[in-house]
């Protein structure tokens, strides 16, 4: 039974250090700070055999090179880690990545960068999603395209209902103005969004979430409604989505 370690780091980063308690095994999803990751193992009694990583950026693989350094353990990365870290497996969409006797399917999740990847655990339920899609919202596009980064949110809203997203930023209370903003009829969006604000100021954690709520609330994922493409002027999702994320940028 996969055991789930989050932790804040960063400013607004969750680190995740996922176990298998049958094999011992330990695998950090992505690497925003080496040193908080080695102290949080520790806490836990955990020793880090495996890093998976999400994406190139320095708060998802910046961590890599110490983290080995201290602990030999083997990096699972898609090949644009590259760039900031050796990787001793590289790997695409279809792939499976074990911890112990557990599974994760990678699945290609591009758009926020070219080769972004989640793992997903199909026996724990569990999607860690990096900087695709974020509570209420999506990572902003920096090197992919609209039709690029559409198909990959369809990748994972083919995910069953109930699996629960991990993704790598406490962006929620941000996203949802922005969200109320862009479907402002939407009467579940309108109850969560609510809740935001006072879960914040109680130091509440967003982050994970329900894809089913996501699929009914986040505009990003929900750029085949009718009701969002026509407030978007956009005839069909691709366009819906490119709107949405150009006005979120300037937002
Ligand atoms: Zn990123
Ligand atoms: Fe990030």
């Amino acid at each position: 039974m996969l055991q789930i370690h989050q932790f804040p780091c960063l400013s607004d980063n969750y680190g995740y250090l996922i176990h298998d308690p049958a094999s011992g095994e330990t695998a950090c999803i992505d690497t925003p700070d080496a040193d908080e990751y080695l102290r949080q193992a520790a806490a836990k009694g955990w020793t880090i055999t495996q890093i998976w990583n999400t994406h190139w950026h320095p708060d998802h693989a910046g961590g890599n090179a110490a983290i080995k350094e201290a602990t030999g353990c083997v990096i699972v990365a898609p090949a644009e880690v590259e760039r900031i870290s050796a990787i001793d497996r590289i790997v695409v969409q279809g792939d499976t990545v074990s911890l112990g006797g557990l599974t994760a399917q990678v699945i290609d999740v591009s758009g926020h960068t070219n080769g972004h990847i989640a793992y997903y655990l199909p026996e724990a339920g569990t999607a860690f999603v990096g900087d695709s899609v974020f509570a209420l919202g999506c990572g902003r596009m920096f090197e992919g395209t609209p039709d690029q980064f559409w198909a990959s949110l369809q990748r994972i809203k083919g995910l069953p209902a109930e699996t629960m997203l991990y993704c790598a930023h406490e962006y929620t209370a941000s996203n949802a103005k922005f969200a109320v903003h862009a479907d402002p009829d939407n009467a579940a969006l309108a109850a969560y969004a609510s809740e935001i604000a006072d879960k914040r100021s109680q130091g509440e954690w967003t982050v994970p979430m329900p894809l089913s709520r996501e699929l009914v609330t986040n505009p990003f994922l929900r750029a085949d409604d009718p009701a969002i493409q026509a407030r978007w002027g956009a005839a069909t999702p691709e366009e819906a989505f490119a709107a949405l994320r150009a006005a979120k940028d300037s937002f």
